[in-house]
C-alpha cells in the first residue's frame, strides 16, 4: 500500500487512484477540487491511499467549537471493492448532545455510487458543489443540530 499527504488537490495523485477517469473528464474532478478547496477555511489537507486493486483520497474540515462542541466536513471517494464501481461521500457531523450518547451525527450527506470515469466527473462536480454550500452556510453545531431536530445541550 502507498498513501501521502498535501494541501491542496493538486498533491493529490488523481490520474493513478482513478485510472477510469481519463481527458476532460479527469481536468473536471481537478477543477471542482480546487473550487472546494478555495471555499476551505482549514489548512487544506488531503489524504489519500493506493493498493493493488483499491484507492481513496478525503479531506476532512475540522472545526472545534465552545464546550467541547465540533463541526467536520469530510469528503472520501473511494473504490468500491465489490463492484468496480467508485463511491464519493460528503458528510457534515456534528458532536452529540442526546441523553444516550451517540458520539457523532450526520446531519447532512450526499453519495454517489459511479460506474464510469464520466460519471465519477459528474457526481464529484455536484458533490463539489454541495460542499462549497456547505461551507458557505453556518458551521455552529447547535444551529445544524437544531435544524434536524437534535438537542443541543447534555439533558440532566
Ligand atoms: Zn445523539
Amino acid at each position: 500500500m502507498e498513501k501521502g499527504e498535501g494541501l491542496g488537490i493538486h498533491t493529490v495523485p488523481l490520474a493513478r487512484l482513478m485510472p477510469e477517469v481519463t481527458g476532460d473528464d479527469l481536468r473536471r474532478v481537478a477543477d471542482a477540487g480546487v473550487a472546494i478547496d478555495q471555499a476551505r477555511t482549514d489548512d487544506l489537507l488531503w489524504k489519500w491511499e493506493a493498493g493493488d486493486r483499491w484507492s481513496s483520497f478525503h479531506m476532512c474540515v475540522t472545526e472545534h467549537h465552545r464546550g467541547g462542541d465540533a463541526y467536520y466536513l469530510e469528503l472520501e471517494v473511494e473504490s468500491h471493492s465489490t463492484k468496480g464501481a467508485r463511491v464519493i461521500v460528503a458528510t457534515v457531523n456534528v458532536v452529540c448532545w442526546c441523553r444516550e450518547d451517540h458520539q457523532f451525527h450526520d446531519v447532512a450527506e450526499v453519495r454517489h455510487e459511479c460506474e464510469d470515469g464520466g460519471a465519477v466527473a459528474d457526481a464529484f462536480e455536484r458533490t463539489a458543489s454541495q460542499i462549497i454550500g456547505w461551507l458557505k452556510d453556518t458551521h455552529d453545531p447547535v444551529q445544524l443540530r437544531t435544524r434536524v431536530g437534535l438537542p443541543s445541550r447534555a439533558i440532566p
